[in-house]
């Protein structure tokens, strides 16, 4: 047995932290530390710690399930492929290609991602395909492109953040999503830095910041147009960035002068000194950043609040300079990845448009169809999940949990009951594929390699450390089975490395341009960022870490999002392509500009770490203002549901809990749901701590224990989202969408709460 320690990347969140995995003589495998790679130096969060546990057979699928007699009962492999794809066809014969749905998740490698993209729109021929993703940063990532002209999470990496001046940190709870990533702002203070945190909830990252802003929740746009009125009423805006670099402020900055900080105030719950403080502390430095995550984004107005936030940013010529900027922190492990490769409902590989002619030819191209056979853009995740068992009536699902991850949750759960057929892929016997008709098992991190693109924008290369068990295949030869048995016989390899191959020749000259990367080059550089086109570097480039220029281009049961809560080339190879070498050293320092020139040849494009520092990447190269105004959530308190949910996460458990659920250590630490309830609301209700109480809104009913803090706002409830079952927060959560990015509004919703007496 070869013993030798292989470095990859955590299985969950979008910090993707390096580790090794090591296959023990004893049987099982070891996950240790890997101090080289650079984001988290080695620190890994419990759920890395113990990611190797979901390798075990104990707690995974081994072998296809079909349903029989009203049963998952275990079938062969060709059994389970001929069922899908006879269903598949069937439908779509009697129903047309749009009754076929496709969902996907924000785990998925690229290669996986890619691939299923185009699985729907070649081999099924439908525009019905989302993905969780959709659920995570779809707001940030509208609001970045509509201002910036392209989005990638933080557009520098998280080593910028302990040498800038102040940081607001907006809806992010980081201490219980990402607690490696805690250093780089311990670190931005004991430089001298600040860091405000805004979340309604006296969180464990929110005890470390200097200033802590507690807002209603759904209320973070008028918070945010409340500090850009006074940056503009005490004359901090920096007029010169604004007319160099922007356009658009004249309407941005008519839109904030009604927002007076006493009306702000009324609105958000923070007071006028503390909006007035936090004003001080974000201009006084020459450099700052504001970082979203699910907070600001799971609204119903979520792109309009991110376009606010990034407004405060433009009008204080905070964003396109070293260490400023704003940034949003993406939470899936590839939720960043996962929405440049073309399973999001409107987009293309390379982040294209679907609906951009020049896009659909140029990717048509590299997969040898006829643009005009490619689908248009089809429905997002909510609105594909709440239109099954209706016009959709057979649904593919790899990845995803949506039973525990979706809003309205009872409500998908039955449509996805409803359905003539359901298939899902998945590692782990979910509550989604307990509904389903056939289940296949498939490969995960450890025991496949791909590659994944952290929230930095830094595509990373997962590398195979342990053999699959008998029985498990990867979702990549799943697809190449399915467009087999569909009439496709060539177009899906199962092996990554050609469809990462492919997949740079259909991002080459895209917004998300990975035409320079190659699996060689990942392994010994430890990662690139993109835009990483195949050409040679040139002086636009500059030094490795400094600017470059964005391109003007115009699996796991897992789910939802963490993180949080609150150029051009011609495509065609690179000359760097060449098989991967079976490991890199473990231990590899990263590379300086001279030793990359030296492993990668002198004429590729180094990546780029840091974008906007010249130019924006819209047409005209200047940043847009987007004038936003206050407006109020989907659904405000009343009297029969007075209070606001806001829903989050907890530090051992991820996303719907799938695969950390089945830890032993992990669900020790986190058994199950709570609701968090301000001491004052407790006593009127009369529920003590450990009491079960029932939380309600206009869309279901929860049950689990009270938990009494002081560091939540009395008019706020908090649930946890990571359980099913009468504890499962996302019956309550309301599916109202924003009405750019279709986000559902996950963090506010109308609730009450019933004392149910003594547990
Ligand atoms: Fe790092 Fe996230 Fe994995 Fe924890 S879950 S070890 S923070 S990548």
């Amino acid at each position: 047995m070869d013993t030798t320690a292989t470095p990859t990347h955590c299985p969950y969140c979008a910090l993707q932290c390096g580790m090794n995995v090591t296959p023990l003589p004893q049987g099982g495998v070891a996950v240790t530390e890997r101090p080289d790679f650079p984001v988290n130096r080695g620190a890994l969060c419990g759920k890395g710690r113990t990611a190797a546990e979901v390798l075990s057979p104990a707690v995974r699928l081994t072998s296809p399930l079909v349903r029989s007699g009203g049963r998952l009962v275990p079938a062969s492999w060709e059994e389970a492929l001929d069922r899908i794809a006879g269903a598949l066809g069937s439908v779509r014969e009697r129903y047309g290609a749009d009754a076929l749905g496709v969902f996907g998740g924000g785990g998925l490698t690229n290669e996986k991602a890619y691939a299923l993209g185009k699985f729907a729109r070649v081999v099924l021929g439908t525009s019905q395909i989302d993905y969780n993703g959709r659920f995570c940063m779809s707001s940030a990532a509208a609001a970045g492109t509509r201002a910036f002209g392209l989005d990638r999470g933080l557009p520098f990496p998280l080593e910028d953040v302990p040498r800038t001046g102040c940081v607001i940190l907006v809806g992010s709870n980081l201490a219980e999503t990402m607690p490696p990533s805690l250093r780089f702002f311990s670190e931005l203070r004991a430089n001298g830095g600040t860091l405000i945190v805004v979340d309604p909830r006296r969180t464990r990252t929110a005890e470390q910041a200097d200033l802590h802003l507690a807002p209603r929740p759904g209320t973070d746009l008028a918070l945010a147009l409340g500090l850009l009125h006074l940056v503009v009423a005490e004359g901090r805006t920096d007029e010169e960035f604004i007319r160099e670099r922007t356009t658009g402020w004249a309407e941005a900055r008519a839109a904030v002068m009604g927002h007076w900080p006493e009306y702000v105030e009324r609105i958000t719950g923070v007071s006028v000194p503390q909006l007035r403080e936090a004003v001080r502390l974000f201009c006084a430095p020459e450099s700052a950043m504001v970082l979203t995550a699910r907070g600001p984004e799971q609204q119903s107005k979520g792109t309009d609040t991110v376009s606010a936030w990034i407004n405060l940013c433009l009008a204080t010529g905070r964003a396109g300079r070293p260490l400023s900027g704003y940034g949003c922190l993406t939470g899936q492990g590839n939720g960043q990845g996962g929405r440049e490769h073309g399973q999001k409902a409107d987009q293309l590989p390379g982040y294209r448009k679907l609906d951009d002619p020049a896009a659909r030819r140029h990717v048509a191209g590299v997969w040898g169809v006829d643009p005009d056979t490619l689908p248009g853009p089809g429905r997002s995740a909510y609105e594909l999940l709440d239109a099954l068992g209706g016009d959709v009536r057979a649904l593919l699902l790899m990845g995803s949990n949506p039973v525990v991850s979706a809003p309205r949750a009872a409500h998908v759960e039955e449509r996805l009951a409803s359905l003539d057929f359901l298939a899902v892929c998945d590692v782990v016997r979910s509550e989604t594929a307990e509904l389903a008709d056939v289940v296949l098992p498939v490969t995960q991190w450890a025991e496949e390699t791909g590659t994944t693109t952290s929230l930095e924008g830094r595509v990373l290369l997962r590398r195979r450390a342990v053999a699959a068990p008998p029985g498990v295949r990867s979702d990549l030869e799943v697809l190449r089975a399915l467009a087999a048995r569909l009439g496709v016989e060539k177009g899906f390899p199962a092996d990554p490395e050609e469809v990462f191959e492919e997949l740079r020749r259909a991002s080459a000259g895209g917004p998300a341009d990975y035409s320079g990367i190659t699996y060689r080059r990942l392994a010994e550089e430890d990662g690139l960022f993109w835009p990483c086109p195949a050409r040679p570097a040139t002086d636009d480039d500059g030094p490795a870490g400094s600017g470059g220029r964005a391109g003007d281009g115009g699996s796991t049961g897992n789910d939802g999002c963490t993180g949080n809560d609150g150029s051009t080339a011609n495509g065609g190879p690179a000359g760097n392509g060449g098989p991967a070498p079976a490991a890199s050293p473990a231990h590899a320092e990263h590379p300086t500009q001279a030793e990359h020139a030296t492993r990668a040849g002198p004429l590729a494009h180094p990546g780029t770490p840091r974008l906007f520092l010249d130019r924006f990447a819209t047409g005209d190269g200047r940043a847009r203002f987007v004038a936003v105004a206050h407006r109020a959530g989907a659904e405000e308190p009343d009297a029969e549901y007075p209070l606001l949910l806001t829903t989050g996460r907890v530090v051992a458990q991820y996303q719907s809990g799938a695969q950390t659920r089945r830890v032993p250590e992990l669900n020790a630490a986190a058994p199950g749901p709570f609701v968090e309830l301000h001491p004052r609301l407790a006593a009127r209700l009369g529920a003590a701590e450990g009491d079960p109480v029932a939380v309600v809104s206009r869309r279901g009913r929860a049950v689990a224990p009270a938990r009494i803090t002081a560091g939540i706002r009395p008019d706020t409830v908090f649930m946890p989202f990571h359980w099913p079952g009468e504890g499962r927060a996302n019956t309550l959560t309301n599916p109202a969408l924003d009405p750019v990015s279709r986000m559902p509004e996950f963090k506010a919703c109308a609730v009450r709460v019933e004392a149910l007496g003594p547990g």
